[in-house]
């Protein structure tokens, strides 16, 4: 990790960590512009962070399927077995 990068409250220097807070956790005070992220940022994070969950959700689900065999495998193989069953 870059710690140079982390910026720091003008009031107290204490490290600002949340960059989504617009106040300072040590001191309150209002942080400039610049070092918070603007409503806009914070709404694309939120965005992105949905997307992730979503495509970790899909990857979920879909890996049961991955490893079983393709559908028109089953599908052959059903069709086999009913034709034996109905005998
Ligand atoms: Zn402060």
């Amino acid at each position: 990790m870059d710690t140079s990068a982390t910026p720091v409250c003008p009031d107290c220097g204490f490290r600002i960590y949340n960059r989504r807070f617009p106040n300072c956790e040590a001191c309150g005070a209002g942080l400039p512009e610049s070092l918070v992220y603007s409503p806009i940022e914070r709404f694309e994070f939120q965005l992105e962070e949905e997307e992730r969950s979503l495509a970790k959700a899909r990857r979920t689900v879909q890996q049961p399927f991955s490893i079983t065999t393709p559908g028109s495998l089953d599908d052959s193989v059903l069709s086999a077995v009913l034709e034996l069953t109905e005998r």
